[in-house]
């Protein structure tokens, strides 16, 4: 039997260059995973093309295919919906190719509970990494922090506690690197037995 591809998921805080890190990992040739296109009722970007970036759909289209279980996960986000379209996941991963999802915190805990064994990478930005350490380190530094830099750390925090690994994001190709790394050392754990 074909064994199954691995499902992928890079998130993290909005901001932190989720978008920019997916789009130079694709952009290599070496590449072999497959990337799940979602679905947005956002207006297209200057230069976006339909089908290639995102499948552009109105609301309603939108609230249909929820509706119709269309959506493996899906999510609100500044106003606009976005969601990742079941069949293309599913397909792809029955035919044995890895899929590479790049999608906010609220979608990526949605696939947590329908995919618990998929890969789950967080993107975190240095800042947030450096104020981490400061936490878990001296416990008690966190007074001195400001209230709501302090707020949005413990959100991102526990959020982290749902993935398999954090990714800092120094600068776009370390990341590339260490998210390459974890998908080629996944595959070498799970192939092992
Ligand atoms: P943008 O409008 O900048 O392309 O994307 C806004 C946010 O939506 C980003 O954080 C991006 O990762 C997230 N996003 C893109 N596609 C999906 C999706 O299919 N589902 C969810 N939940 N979020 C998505």
């Amino acid at each position: 039997m074909q064994e199954k591809g691995l499902l992928i998921v890079l998130s993290g805080p909005s901001g932190v260059g989720k978008g920019t890190v997916r789009k130079a990992i694709f952009s290599q040739p070496d590449t072999s995973f497959e990337y799940s296109i979602s679905v947005t009722t956002r207006k297209p970007r200057e230069g976006e093309v339909d089908g290639v970036d995102y499948f552009f759909k109105t609301r309603e289209e939108f609230e249909e295919m929820i509706e119709q279980g269309k959506l493996l996960e899906y999510a609100e986000f500044v106003g606009n919906y976005y969601g990742t379209p079941v069949d293309y996941v599913q397909e792809t991963l029955n035919k044995g190719k890895d899929v590479f999802l790049e999608i906010e915190v609220k979608g990526a805990r949605q696939v947590r509970e329908k995919f618990p064994e998929g890969l789950f990478i967080f993107l975190m930005p240095p800042s947030l990494s450096e104020l981490k350490n400061r936490i878990v380190t001296r416990g008690t530094e966190t007074e001195d922090i400001i209230h709501n830099r302090l707020q949005t750390a413990r959100e991102e925090i526990e959020m982290m506690e749902l993935y398999d690994y954090v990714v800092e994001n120094d600068q776009v190709e370390n990341a590339c690197e260490r998210i390459k790394a974890i998908v080629k050392a996944e595959h070498c754990r799970r192939e092992r037995v």
